[in-house]
């Protein structure tokens, strides 16, 4: 019998996790307010971690972040256009707060994110 030590186990557990977790594409684009919003996971941009670019529409979110960065990226790049499309002229800590709250709001209550899903479903 061999016996493994904490380091190994811990070793093959995150082995497992990275093989057989499979996280859901971020789609390439999304409709807003009926306009079409193109997404761009890129690392073409090491500067930032994400970027609402009004002219072509589009949110770059910056490949190299972890999943997790990524998801409160969006939120964060969605509020943006939000705003520039409806013309609210927000401040950005303004859109810094309402997208950190509402990623909290998601992340911390699984029971809301089944919900609305579940609900929209049967719509
Ligand atoms: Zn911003």
């Amino acid at each position: 019998m061999v016996k493994l030590g904490t380091a190994r186990i811990k070793k093959l557990a995150l082995e497992w996790v990275s093989k057989y977790t499979t996280y859901m594409e971020l789609p390439s684009s999304f409709e807003l307010l009926g306009i079409t919003i193109h997404i761009n996971l890129t690392d073409e941009r090491q500067d930032v971690w994400g970027e609402w670019d009004s002219e072509s529409r589009t949110i770059l979110i910056n490949s190299k972040a972890t999943k997790e960065n990524q998801c409160i990226t969006f939120m964060h790049e969605l509020i943006h256009a939000i705003d520039d499309l409806l013309g609210l002229d927000l401040e950005h800590r303004d859109v810094y707060a309402v997208s950190q709250v509402l990623w909290a709001v998601l992340r911390n209550n699984p029971s809301i994110n089944a919900w609305i899903n579940t609900t929209l479903s049967k719509c």
